[in-house]
């Protein structure tokens, strides 16, 4: 579909699926509103099932559509407080859970792993899509990373005690199959740490961009699909798993998202597509921040007070502790 006659009348009209990937029902499936990724083509369709509620990109989108999105100027941020984060969860989340190897699906550049490795006696291993990120791990923080996808890495059954998978289920294209393979490597009572988006508040933008300017919003942080509570607990039934806590932060983000607070001034400048893609083609990191100490045992504690327990329909992010059963 041409994006110049893109309109509100033929928008509509773009391809949607047979099935839920989710739930399986062969349903119709309304056009929530058009979206893209890193370019202007293709247009996908974001589709919601009228069964579980979840959203979705259709088609699914491809392998070079993914690593367009993934190019290393994606990894640019401050990576070292990620580290901090790595250290906080080890001492946090790990003792107490039976088994001896961890696994970060999704891994980044591996600083956060890269914490939990120097914090606990837990072996270390990490999962990234982007190769030149997991290169980066392997070479730079010497960790054992698998450059792809999860179901690619070979693991073996009930290989591990603890997975976590933070904000990735939302990007991969066949969620039930990611959480069924994170359910086959993991040992029985082992524990899945997920973080994951409420996907009415996060796509709530989308549509109200293109409903402001008329011209397909960008999946901002790459986004394939949208979950709503039900869905979520299905797929979590599906693989598997049973809710040991859930916890949902972003309570005014989620707010703002939804229009019960006020809007920042510039909120529709990360659904736009930039004018020209980035042309920094390798990874750079920003300098090592000076910190004070005890810094990152303050941001725990103070992200840790602005949750609340239960997944609430109006917070931004959802964190749930799943266990294998
Ligand atoms: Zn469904």
């Amino acid at each position: 579909m041409n994006v110049a006659s893109l309109d509100l009348k033929d928008w509509s009209s773009l391809p949607t699926p047979q099935r839920c990937p989710v739930c399986d029902a062969a349903e119709s499936f309304p056009v929530v509103c058009p979206v893209v990724l890193a370019t202007a083509e293709p247009v996908y369709a974001l589709v919601e099932c009228p069964h579980c509620h979840v959203r979705f990109l259709h088609p699914s989108p491809d392998d070079e559509a993914l690593r367009r999105f993934y190019a290393p100027h994606y990894f640019g941020a401050d990576w070292y407080s990620q580290e901090e984060k790595g250290r906080m969860f080890a001492q946090r989340m790990l003792p107490g859970v039976f088994g001896e190897r961890f696994l970060d699906v999704g891994c980044n550049l591996g600083y956060f792993l890269y914490g939990v490795a120097h914090t606990s006696s837990w072996e270390a291993h990490g999962v990234e899509i982007s190769r030149e990120a997991a290169a980066y791990a392997r070479e730079k923080l010497l960790l054992d990373v698998h450059g792809g996808e999860l179901a690619d890495a070979g693991y073996p059954d009930e290989f591990f005690g603890f997975v976590r998978v933070n904000n990735v289920l939302e990007h991969v294209r066949k969620p039930g199959e990611f959480l069924k393979e994170c359910r086959r490597i993991l040992r029985k009572d082992g524990q899945l740490y997920l973080s994951v988006p409420n996907g009415p508040v996060d796509s709530a933008g989308l549509l109200d961009y293109f409903q402001s300017e008329r011209t397909p919003p960008r999946s901002k942080d790459g986004h394939l699909f949208f979950f709503s509570e039900h869905a979520l607990q299905r797929l979590f039934r599906n693989a598997k798993f049973k809710v040991a806590t859930a916890h949902t932060y972003g309570i005014r983000r989620g707010l703002r998202a939804l229009g019960r607070y006020p809007r920042k001034l510039r909120w529709k400048a990360p659904y736009r597509l930039p004018d020209a893609a980035p042309e920094k083609e390798e990874i750079v990191l920003a300098p090592r921040p000076r910190r004070l100490p005890g810094y990152a045992a303050f941001r725990y504690w103070q992200s840790r007070l602005k949750r609340i327990p239960g997944l609430a329909s109006y917070g931004l992010d959802y964190e749930i502790l799943l266990t294998a059963v």
